[in-house]
């Protein structure tokens, strides 16, 4: 996964840092692309799950839409070359500055959460001289199976318009004058690795159209949001199954006419490709528990400590030996661990640690905790052309902690 150059390049970094593999981003991208292609779906993607602007760049240039959860992120996204007309705008407090930003800008769909918000919405098209297209944010009320913390589908949580106020806003809609509302809209949660979720996710969908249509309404969009999870336990280079995520909404969603369906995947299409590179500062022994203590810590990757996620990690130079390990952060936080009880390779201080799979919702949910800096991130094709052209290190010269 790493390479005898690239880990002797990462000794002359800084560390802690963001590492993403270009590749296997293209790779992912070029998947999805053509899964997409052939059922005719929109993807959208997720900014939020990391907004890196060489990544953001990246998937621009691929053709795919953008959705955002705030003003800077449609800003940011329209600085590297998402086209306006492909943004979506969720979330459930969208500010005043936010929301006239969005329909400034004429973007495709502001997702609309609440009947208050829809009438701020509107207040706000007709003073700008607008009319702003919306899609409706349905709470569908269906159990993503995923942690508490990420769930976002069920009708305590705070996310969406309920089923009732549906169908009076739908009927009410002429009051709407400065609006077009034209789509439906869903996100039930992420991290799903259940197919059978999405299945139920569709059969209710079908419920709650079939309603809408017997009542003469044409909504030409249907968005049914992201979630696709990623395997976290064995996660070396592995592309999400777009094919079968796809083909369950193929399969499952029945369409109205002509409605165009679109997806807002975030962390299946970024997961993989990004790592954290981390020294270890100290090993511990307390009361026969070892704790490798390494410079990375939750201001870089919020995920384990946020919603007691887990990553694979490797020791990436060291081979020999094997010892159970907690692994921490320096951070002044209880809660500051990446794993506990895992089994390394014996472990020293000056190893360099991977923390995998944390492209999405890592880099994104950085903090500056404990006066921190910020981690630096580095792409592999970048890095290679650097070692390429500065000659740094021949090909014939293996690092040195291979020699040994
Ligand atoms: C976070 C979010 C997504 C992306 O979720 P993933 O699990 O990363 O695919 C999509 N849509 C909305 C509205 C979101 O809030």
């Amino acid at each position: 996964m790493f390479n005898q150059y690239t880990i002797s390049q990462f000794r002359s970094l800084k560390t802690p840092f963001y590492y993403y593999n270009a590749d296997l981003l293209n790779k992912t991208l070029a998947a999805i692309r053509s899964s997409a292609e052939f059922y005719n779906y929109k993807v959208h993607y997720a900014v939020k799950a990391n907004a890196n602007e060489k990544i953001l760049r990246t998937i621009s240039n691929n053709g795919f839409g953008a959705d955002c959860v705030s003003g800077n992120e449609i800003e940011k996204a329209i600085q590297c070359g998402f086209d306006p007309k492909n943004i979506v705008f969720a979330g459930v407090g969208k500010g005043d500055d936010e929301l006239q930003f969005a329909i400034e800008n004429n973007i495709f769909s502001i997702n609309c959460e609440s009947i208050q918000e829809l009438e701020v919405i509107d207040y706000f098209a007709g003073m700008l001289n607008k009319k702003a297209s919306v899609a409706l944010r349905v709470n569908p009320n269906i159990d993503a199976h995923t942690h508490h913390n990420i769930t976002t589908g069920l009708t305590i949580n705070k996310f969406g318009i309920s089923e009732n106020e549906l169908y009076t806003i739908l009927s009410n809609r002429e009051l709407y004058k400065n609006l077009i509302i034209n789509g439906l809209h869903f996100h039930i949660g992420s991290q799903i690795t259940d197919n059978t979720v999405f299945v139920n996710l569709c059969n209710k969908i079908n419920q709650i159209q079939k309603y809408i249509y017997e009542k003469n309404i044409y909504l030409p969009h249907l968005n049914v949001g992201g979630g696709l999870g990623i395997n976290y336990e064995s996660p070396i280079n592995q592309i999400p199954d777009f094919g079968a995520y796809f083909s369950v909404f193929h399969n499952n969603l029945k369409l109205y006419k002509i409605q165009q369906v679109h997806f807002e995947p975030g962390r299946s299409v970024v997961g993989q490709s990004g790592s954290i590179i981390t020294k270890v500062l100290y090993v511990k022994e307390n009361s026969g528990r070892k704790t490798i203590i390494c410079d990375a810590g939750f201001t870089e990757l919020l995920r384990p400590a946020l919603y007691q996620s887990s990553h694979k990690i490797i020791n990436i130079t060291s081979e020999t030996g094997s010892s159970v390990y907690d692994v921490a952060g320096p951070i002044c936080e209880t809660s500051d661990y990446f794993a506990k009880d895992i089994i390394m390779p014996e472990t020293n201080r000056g190893d360099l640690i991977a923390i995998l799979s944390a492209g999405a919702y890592g880099e994104a949910m950085a903090s500056q905790y404990n006066l921190r800096s910020l981690a630096n991130n580095y792409f592999s094709n970048e890095l290679e052309a650097y070692r390429l052209k500065s000659n740094l290190i021949p090909a014939s010269v293996e690092p040195e902690f291979l020699q040994k």
